[in-house]
């Protein structure tokens, strides 16, 4: 008799989730559902949305194959009631079940949606990450900052990942010293491993272009893997082609090398079908074999055990309303332009572009164009994260809002970020090729044709004086400013707010 169901969701394709692990695959059913209300409490990427819907199809014929009743309701199943706690209780009638066991979901929108349902739901931790919710509260126990380096450094002790007994390997924790460097002219490498579709893929592409072809975003061609064996190769093929050189490169960014030495492996970390120990010990290995430099293997892992699992701790310790915070109280609408509107900054408009055609941008991106626009220009952080969390093919809350809430837009004030990612355009220049033939010239500070960065790096300095001006880091820019000509400030500042009138008044800019 059946007594128990078994929840697996979107982004748990884990054989070893907790859930499963802990269910007995002789009683209990496993319970998967492609519902719409998941696809479009924010407008989803349509390649996102395909890649989970393909994923938990495959994923669900082998539990099937491994023994375990699996009750799968596809999204256009007549009776699916396109929620999950809907499913639940339809398969709980169905099978006479009123208990469910689930693993803990990466927001808080599903968690109280389980915790609400009028089902028994057993919740039990995620423990395919590496710190769980006690290690990170412990570490965050009393501190007066919660700074990822001194977590990181904790987990390297704890993983034993490049360590040399209680040192560090190279004798440092961190070799970013080494990496920044400005884009390569000698790209050696065409981007991730291509997966083909095969029928069962294309089958998911058809449904998502019915259901959700209006979203924005780009579904074919569609070339990610959508089971762990492909996800695996695609993990050998960055380890042996980009990583020797993705610490070099990091934060380059070239139109024409979308992806250049990152790993884009997030989609099938995020989803479950890697796991962050297993992506870190292939990459020590490397290094082990003299296959990758310290500074390229070091960086990585840091990104995986240190920022990964730092940014979900803060997510679970904040609670719930981190989405709503807007401590720099910035309220304009996110511009037309992120949703592919024409603009004549050719750094968000080769960025946006990237975003629509792949689902797909590199932190430097994310970072340093779109959200140091979106910061620079006052934006109500609450649409830059619904943006960043429908448009990528790696985001979930969990993940998604602390580096944009926190990391990019500053509007948790501080918790994560010691300041604000802003800069003029001499940064973005630096580091890419974006500003060649822009209509804006970079090394223009005001007047007709100058970099909109420029403006208004310092109207935003200016506007926000009050809280940044006692910032230890940020006190050079503030003299930097204070010296400037009291006529070329006004200036800076009229044509800054002329700008951003106009932007919002939508006038192509
Ligand atoms: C505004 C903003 C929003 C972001 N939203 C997401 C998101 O929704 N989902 C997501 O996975 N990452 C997000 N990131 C972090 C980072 O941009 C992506 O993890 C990275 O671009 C994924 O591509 P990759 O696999 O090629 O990464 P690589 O550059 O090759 O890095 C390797 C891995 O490290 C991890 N990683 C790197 N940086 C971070 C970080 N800051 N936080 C968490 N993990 C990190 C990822 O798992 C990534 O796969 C965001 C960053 C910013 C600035």
């Amino acid at each position: 008799m059946v007594t128990r169901l078994v929840l697996v969701l979107g982004d748990q394709l884990s054989t070893t989730l907790s859930a499963l692990t802990q269910a007995d695959r002789d009683t209990d059913v496993v319970v998967m559902a492609e519902v719409k209300a998941e696809g479009t409490y924010v407008r989803h990427h349509p390649k996102k949305i395909a890649l989970i819907l393909a994923a938990m199809r495959k994923f669900a014929a082998q539990l099937r194959a491994d023994g375990w009743q699996v009750a799968y309701s596809e999204l256009d199943d007549t009776d699916n009631t396109q929620s999950i706690v809907g499913e639940l209780l339809r398969r709980a009638d169905q099978y006479g079940a009123s208990q469910v066991l689930a693993t803990e979901p990466g927001e808080w929108r599903l968690i109280e949606a389980l915790r609400d349902a009028p089902l028994q739901v057993g919740v039990l931790q995620d423990d395919r990450f590496l710190a769980s919710h006690a290690t990170f509260e412990a570490w965050a126990e009393g501190r007066k900052q919660l700074r990822m380096e001194y977590f990181y450094r904790d987990m390297r002790r704890t993983t034993g990942l490049m360590m040399e007994g209680d040192k560090p390997a190279g004798d440092k924790w961190n070799f970013d010293h080494d990496n920044r460097k400005p884009a390569p002219k000698d790209v050696t490498i065409g981007g991730p491993l291509v997966f083909e579709p095969d029928a069962e893929v294309n089958a998911v592409l058809d449904l998502v272009e019915a259901e959700f072809g209006d979203h924005f975003g780009q579904l074919r061609p569609f070339s990610y893997g959508t089971t762990r064996a492909e996800a695996l190769r695609a993990l050998d093929h960055f380890v042996t082609h980009a990583l020797p050189r993705f610490g070099d490169f990091q934060d380059a960014m070239l139109s024409d090398h979308r992806f250049l030495y990152h790993a884009v492996l997030s989609p099938y970390l995020n989803i479950g079908l890697l796991g962050p120990l297993e992506i870190c010990q292939a990459v020590e290995q490397a290094w082990k074999d003299g296959h990758a430099p310290i500074n390229a293997a070091e960086g990585f892992i840091r990104q995986i055990i240190g920022w990964r699992e730092y940014v979900r701790g803060i997510y679970f310790l904040e609670g719930p309303d981190y989405t709503k915070r807007n401590v720099l109280e910035q309220t304009a609408d996110l511009p037309a332009l992120y949703w592919g509107s024409k603009t004549k900054m050719r750094c968000l408009s080769k960025a946006v572009k990237q975003t629509d055609v792949e689902a797909y941008a590199h932190h430097i991106q994310r970072l340093m164009v779109t959200g140091n626009f979106a910061l620079l220009a006052g934006v109500d952080p609450r649409h830059v994260h619904e943006w960043y969390l429908a448009v990528y093919v790696d985001a979930f809350e969990w993940v998604e809002a602390p580096n944009t809430v926190g990391m990019s837009q500053f509007a948790d004030g501080g918790i994560i970020a010691s300041k604000p990612y802003v800069s003029s355009g001499a940064y973005i220049n630096r580091m890419s090729d974006y500003c060649k033939g822009c209509h804006y010239k970079v090394a223009q500070k005001t007047g007709e044709g100058a970099c909109p960065f420029n403006l208004l790096y310092w109207h935003f300095l200016d506007t926000h004086r009050p809280r940044f001006s006692n910032n230890a880091r940020m006190g050079n820019m503030y003299r930097t400013w204070d010296r400037m000509d009291e006529d070329k400030r006004d200036v800076i500042l009229r044509e800054g707010q002329d700008f951003l009138d106009r932007m919002r008044a939508g006038e192509v800019v």
